[in-house]
């Protein structure tokens, strides 16, 4: 029997979102059937809901990957978790299982395989014809059936609030800080960059510093920001300040970028010593402009880096529980998600995660 459950659920591509219910599947062998206590607000939610991507965008939209909470009850199949564990869900809930990347562990990669043709299966806003046809719903809601194999564990002790934005801002700065080797004696000689100092850019100071990198700047448009970045054990370097930015050129090794609209990102490739690496992480609707020359001439690299693997994501959990990193979070009610929505389109967070408290939600 499928069950009805309260969501926060957006009708149109106007960013607003309305207390309604929806209905969770029905439980399979596999699944786990989780009561949600917390979901933070990714621009990711806001860059889908008003329908900014060139993406396909299913409505009624329930948004929301940022998923923490405790199991309710599990499918007879399933052996990794038990009723009242502190699980956490993550962008994906399913993925083919068979392709190049599944196999290697990338599931976030994952690109459909010529039986089940449709690729990752996102937490929400995602209809696979291959699958049944059914839409996803996220955790902007009290509920959610997830199959156990795209379930993580939260660590003992960790405060489940600030947890919650771990399951994607925090993977997001993990995977890419990892794969650059900065979690390794290589990162003690490295100097890092992080580009756009809001819920993504906290993560990846807060991380980068706790893997022990040598030099962790934070590049910000907003010089209030400067505090914030140096009480963190980070430089500041303010992108309008071009001499500041002329006086650091060819010195950082990798700059992470988060900014979540468009800029010139060529001013920033001269940052790069030879052979560095820039990778986007943030999705600007409208796309940035490269000019090639400033790649070619000194063999950097231009690269992207989309959240994790289901292995990632535990690894950032128990990376984050074992060095005391949290997320600096907001927490709201269900009733203030609107105007939280628009504070993050203007920036109004700062650096901090809006985190949605759904036992506000419940009838
Ligand atoms: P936030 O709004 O919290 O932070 C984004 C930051 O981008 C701002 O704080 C600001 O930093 C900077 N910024 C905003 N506008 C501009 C601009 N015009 N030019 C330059 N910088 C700008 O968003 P999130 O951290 O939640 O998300 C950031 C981006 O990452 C979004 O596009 C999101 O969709 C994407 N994302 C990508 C993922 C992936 O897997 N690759 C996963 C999750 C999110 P400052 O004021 O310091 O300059
Ligand atoms: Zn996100």
């Amino acid at each position: 029997m499928s069950r009805t459950v309260q969501a926060l659920v957006a009708a149109d591509t106007s960013g607003i979102v309305r207390n309604a219910t929806i209905e969770r599947r029905t439980t399979r062998s596999h699944d786990v059937d989780i009561e949600i206590k917390f979901c933070g607000i990714c621009h990711s939610d806001l860059h889908q809901l008003r329908a900014e991507w060139a993406i396909d965008n299913y409505f009624p939209m329930v948004a929301g990957h940022e998923i923490v909470g405790i199991v309710n009850s599990v499918g007879e199949a399933v052996t990794r978790y038990a009723v009242g564990d502190r699980v956490g869900v993550g962008c994906f809930v399913d993925s083919c299982r068979s392709c190049s990347s599944c196999k290697r562990g990338m599931e976030q990669y994952c690109g459909g395989c010529p039986e089940k043709k449709d690729g990752i299966h996102l937490t929400y806003n995602c209809k696979l014809k291959d699958y049944g046809g059914e839409l996803t719903f996220g955790g902007y809601s009290t509920a959610i059936t997830v199959d156990e194999n795209y379930v993580v564990r939260v660590p003992d002790g960790m405060e489940l609030s600030s947890a919650a934005p771990l399951l994607c801002a925090g993977v997001t700065l993990f995977s890419p800080l990892s794969h650059f080797g900065c979690n390794t004696l290589k990162g003690k000689e490295m100097k890092v960059g992080i580009q756009g100092f809001g819920g993504l850019g906290q993560m990846g100071v807060k991380l980068a510093v706790a893997m022990g990198v040598k030099s962790v700047t934070v590049l910000s448009r907003s010089a209030a920001k400067r505090k914030e970045a140096e009480a963190l054990g980070a430089q500041f370097l303010l992108t309008s300040d071009a001499a500041a930015l002329r006086r650091e050129a060819s010195s950082f090794d990798l700059i992470i970028s988060t900014a979540a609209a468009t800029y010139d990102v060529n001013r920033f490739f001269d940052l790069l010593v030879v052979d560095g690496h820039y990778c986007l992480v943030g999705l600007p609707p409208n796309g940035l402009h490269v000019n090639a020359f400033k790649i070619v001439t000194n063999r950097r690299s231009l690269v992207g880096s989309l959240i994790g693997s289901m292995k990632d994501l535990q690894d950032t959990l128990n990376f984050c529980s074992a060095h005391n990193v949290e997320c600096d979070v907001v927490v709201l009610e269900a009733s203030k998600v609107n105007v939280a929505l628009a504070d993050l389109a203007e920036g109004k967070n700062g650096t901090k995660r809006f985190v949605i408290d759904l036992k506000s939600l419940l009838p």
